[in-house]
């Protein structure tokens, strides 16, 4: 008999990526046995209205930049070929018709997103489709989401990954104020945000 496939689905803004993603994907395809891990960069961010956010093009080149080296990972460009608004629930139906009923998908993000979720277009729909990985930053307080009412409706796994220390706010902040980004993301990703002049004024 033919193995489920276990998918993984690293869902993110990714501006820009770095080695807290790359490390979190990682730490998810061992801890949960995934056969491979596509990393997904959002096309049009619903929730960003407060910044502006880097274009598509630029996110997804920097994610293929970031992975290009690892077997085990993929970068799809659904979501930056779809238009409108980005929608998780879209992505993962599209996912499940292209791998079919047995497949296991697994929708790995931070978990300051996971908290949202009910928020999210069809989430009931979407917690049908797929378990959620959330990953945390050092010292990130779990004990609330016993009382939250994600836990009852959500299948959450939690994942702590100590080098999500590192942020992309930070990193566009550094950038913003000629600050060093040396070894917090790959040093191809940080020519690649150097040559198209990305994050200089600080957004
Ligand atoms: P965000 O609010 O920018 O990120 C929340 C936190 O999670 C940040 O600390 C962020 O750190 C971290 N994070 C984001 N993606 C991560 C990842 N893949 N692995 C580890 N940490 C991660 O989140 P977002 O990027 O806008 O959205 C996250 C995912 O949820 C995306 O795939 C997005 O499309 C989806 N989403 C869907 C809906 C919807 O369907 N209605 C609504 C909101 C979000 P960094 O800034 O360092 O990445």
């Amino acid at each position: 008999m033919r193995k489920k496939l276990r998918l993984g689905i690293m869902g993110g803004t990714f501006d820009p990526i770095h080695y807290g993603h790359l490390v979190a994907a990682e730490e998810a395809l061992v801890q949960f046995n995934l056969d491979r891990v596509v990393f997904m960069p959002t096309g049009i961010p619903v929730r960003k209205t407060h910044r502006s956010v880097t274009s598509a093009e630029h996110r997804y080149l920097m994610t293929v930049i970031a992975t290009a080296s690892n077997p085990d990972f993929e970068v799809s460009r659904m979501e930056v070929d779809r238009p409108g608004a980005t929608y998780t629930v879209d992505t993962m139906l599209a996912l499940r018709a292209q791998h079919g009923a047995s497949a296991e998908l697994y929708f790995i993000t931070g978990a300051d997103a996971v908290w949202e979720i009910l928020t999210w277009k069809d989430s009931e729909r979407l917690a049908d489709v797929c378990t959620f990985i959330a990953a945390t930053r050092p010292g990130y307080d779990l004990s609330r989401f016993e009382q939250d009412e994600v836990a009852r409706h959500i299948n959450v796994e939690f994942m702590e990954v100590p080098a999500l220390a590192i942020s992309s706010t930070d990193i566009r902040d550094r950038i913003g104020s000629r600050r060093p980004v040396r070894y917090l993301l790959p040093e191809a990703v940080a020519a690649y945000i150097a040559k198209n002049d990305l994050y200089r004024s600080g957004v």
